[in-house]
C-alpha cells in the first residue's frame, strides 16, 4: 500500500492542480491491497490525505522556482518561466499572454551582458538561441541572412569553406547575433565602427506583435532605436548583415610605451585600409602598470587565399587557464605572465600568416571561470585619442588605490558611430576594455560599485563613456553625463511599448 501511494502523491506533484485528482483515482484503481480489510472508500480518503500532506511538507517541489543569471553570477533573479520560441508566432504568442496577464517579457541570447540587461523579476524569459538557422548568402551582394539566435561561430563555419568572414563582431565568436545587435557591439576591425555599420535590415517582433522589417529606408526610427537598444523595442528575428572576403592576414607584434602607443594607433592604425584587426595589451602588473605595451596588427597580404585555411581550434587551454588563475591570486602571478606574454609576443601560438576568420577567433575557453566566492567580469570605457593619456594615468592611480584586481586590458581603436540612438563612441577614440576579478560578497559588490564609479568619472572628466552592456553601476546622474541622449532613448521606449511589457534591470536603473 505504501508503494501505491507514493506513486500516486508522484503523479499528484508532477501534474499538480486538477491532475491530482484524475492522477489520484487512476492511482486507486490500479492499487491492489494485499491483506487489507479497508474499503475503497476508505483508502480514498487516505490516499487523499497522503497526497495533501506530502505536498504540505514539500513546498518546495510543489512550486518549482526558475531563475537566471548570466554569466557574471551576479544577477540571479526569479523569473516566471524560460521560454526558447522557434517562430516568429511564438514570439507573438507570448507577447499576447504577457499583455493579457499583465506580465514582463526580457529577451536573452548567450547572457553575456552583465547588467540585467536579460531579466527581470517574474519575466518570461524569451531564449533566443532556438532561432539558430542560416537563412541565404547572396554572394554578389555579399549579404548574409541569419535568424538572430545564430551566434558568430556558426556563421564562421558557414562563411569559412565559402571564402567569407564577417565584418564586426566582437573579439571573439561565443555571441549571438541578435545579443549583438542588442549591445551594438564593436570589434577589432578598426576600419568599421560599431555594428550597426554593417546591418542592412532585421525583422522585429513589436510590442504590439506586429513583425516589421526595419531597415534605414523602412522604419527607421527602430533601426536606430533597436540596435543597440537592450531588447527594449521588441524581438529582433532575422538579421541581414554585410560579409567580407575572408583575406589573407599577416601579424605583426612590437612593444612601444602606452604613451607612444596611443599617437602610434592616431597616426599609423586608425587611417590605414590595410589593417584588418588591431589591438594592444598593456603591462597590468603593480609595478609598471600601463608603463609599456604589447601592439598587435593583422596586415591584409591579399583579398583571397590560394588555399582555404580551416577554421583554428583553442589550443592549450588547461595551460592557459591555469597561469591566467596565477595571475588572478597573486601579484607574481601577473608578473609571470606579463614576462610570458612579453617574452613570446602572441599568446595564441596562431600563425602568423592567417585567415580572417581564424585572426576572429582568438581564444576564449580559457576564461571559462567558476567560483562561488568570485567572479572575472569586464568593464569599458571610451575616450577620445587626445586624452587617453590623461586617462590612463587617472585609471592607474584608481586602480592602486582601490587595489583593483586587474585581470587583463586591452586597447582599440573605436569608430565614431553617428546611427545608433544611445551611442558609446561618440567621438573616434580608444576602447580600453579591463578583464577584473572580484568577490561575490555584499562588501566586495559595493567596493566594485564605488571603484567603478570612480573610473566612470574619469572618464567623464575626460569626456569619454563607459559601456552599457557591463554591470549597472553607474549612477544616474552618470549615466545622464555619459549617455545625454538617454532622455529621447527613453521617451522612445515609451512610445513604443506604452505597456512596457519588454522590460530588463537596465531600464529599471535608467529608464524610469
Ligand atoms: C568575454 C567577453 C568578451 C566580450 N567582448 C566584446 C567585444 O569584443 N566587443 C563588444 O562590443 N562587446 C564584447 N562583449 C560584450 C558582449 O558583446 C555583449 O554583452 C553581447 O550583448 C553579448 O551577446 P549575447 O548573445 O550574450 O547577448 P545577451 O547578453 O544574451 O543579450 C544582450 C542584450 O541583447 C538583447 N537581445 C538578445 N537577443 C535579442 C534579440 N533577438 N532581439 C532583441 N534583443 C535581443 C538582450 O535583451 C540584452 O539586452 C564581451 C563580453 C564578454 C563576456
Amino acid at each position: 500500500m505504501t508503494a501505491c501511494i507514493n506513486t500516486v502523491a508522484f503523479h499528484g506533484i508532477e501534474g499538480q492542480g486538477l491532475d491530482v485528482q484524475v492522477k489520484i483515482s487512476n492511482g486507486f484503481s490500479n492499487c491492489t491491497i494485499v491483506g487489507s480489510s479497508y474499503s475503497h472508500q476508505a483508502l480514498s480518503i487516505l490516499i487523499f490525505l497522503a497526497v495533501i500532506s506530502f505536498l504540505i511538507l514539500l513546498p518546495g517541489q510543489a512550486v518549482a522556482q526558475v531563475r537566471i543569471n548570466d554569466v557574471s553570477g551576479l544577477n540571479e533573479t526569479i523569473v516566471s518561466e524560460i521560454r526558447t520560441p522557434v517562430t516568429e508566432e511564438d514570439v507573438q504568442e507570448a507577447i499576447r499572454e504577457a499583455l493579457s496577464s499583465n506580465k514582463k517579457i526580457s529577451i536573452a541570447g548567450r547572457r553575456h551582458s552583465q547588467g540585467g540587461h536579460i531579466m527581470t523579476d517574474q519575466a518570461i524569459v524569451l531564449d533566443m538561441t532556438g532561432f539558430n538557422k542560416i537563412i541565404n548568402l547572396d554572394v554578389p551582394a555579399s549579404l548574409l541572412r541569419v535568424q538572430s539566435g545564430v551566434t558568430w561561430a556558426q556563421i564562421q563555419d558557414y562563411l569559412n569553406p565559402r571564402g567569407l568572414a564577417v565584418k564586426v563582431q566582437q573579439s571573439s565568436n561565443i555571441f549571438t547575433v541578435g545579443g549583438s545587435l542588442g549591445a551594438n557591439i564593436h570589434g577589432r576591425d578598426p576600419r568599421f565602427g560599431t555594428i550597426i555599420d554593417t546591418i542592412r535590415s532585421f525583422r522585429i517582433v513589436t510590442p504590439r506583435g506586429e513583425i516589421l522589417t526595419v531597415s534605414r529606408e523602412e522604419n527607421a526610427d527602430l533601426f536606430s532605436l533597436a540596435i543597440g537598444g537592450y531588447g527594449l523595442f521588441g524581438v529582433i528575428t532575422e538579421v541581414e548583415l554585410e560579409v567580407v572576403q575572408n583575406s589573407v592576414l599577416r601579424r605583426i607584434n612590437s612593444v612601444m610605451s602606452c604613451k607612444d602607443y596611443i599617437s602610434f594607433l592616431d597616426k599609423n592604425i586608425r587611417n590605414d585600409p590595410k589593417i584588418e584587426v588591431h589591438y594592444a595589451r598593456p603591462d597590468i602588473t603593480k609595478r609598471n602598470f600601463m608603463k609599456s605595451c604589447l601592439v598587435t596588427s593583422y596586415i591584409r597580404m591579399a583579398d583571397k587565399p590560394e588555399q582555404l585555411q580551416p577554421l583554428m581550434q583553442e589550443k592549450l587551454v588547461e595551460g592557459s587557464k591555469w597561469l591566467l588563475n596565477l595571475s588572478r591570486k597573486t601579484d607574481w602571478g601577473k608578473d609571470a605572465r606579463w614576462f610570458i606574454q612579453e617574452a613570446l609576443l602572441d599568446e595564441t601560438g596562431a600563425p602568423e600568416i592567417i585567415s580572417r576568420n581564424n585572426a576572429m577567433r582568438p581564444p576564449i575557453e580559457f576564461l571559462d571561470y567558476k567560483s562561488e566566492a568570485d567572479t572575472d567580469v569586464l568593464q569599458e570605457y571610451f575616450i577620445p585619442i587626445g586624452n587617453s593619456e590623461s586617462f590612463i594615468s587617472d585609471l592607474g592611480k584608481i586602480v592602486s588605490n582601490e587595489n583593483i584586481n586587474i585581470l587583463s586590458i586591452t586597447l582599440r581603436f573605436i569608430k565614431k558611430d553617428d546611427q545608433s540612438s544611445l551611442p558609446y563612441a561618440v567621438e573616434d577614440g580608444v576602447a580600453f576594455v579591463l578583464y577584473i576579478n572580484h568577490g561575490k560578497d555584499e562588501s566586495a559588490i559595493a567596493h566594485a560599485k564605488l571603484w567603478t564609479q570612480k573610473i566612470i568619472d574619469a572618464a567623464l572628466r575626460n569626456n569619454g563613456t563607459y559601456y552599457l552592456t557591463y554591470a549597472n553601476y553607474a549612477s544616474r546622474e552618470q549615466f545622464a553625463a555619459a549617455y545625454p541622449l538617454g532622455v529621447n532613448f527613453f521617451e522612445k521606449k515609451r512610445f513604443y511599448d506604452p505597456s512596457l511589457v519588454f522590460m530588463n534591470k537596465f531600464y529599471e536603473m535608467y529608464g524610469d
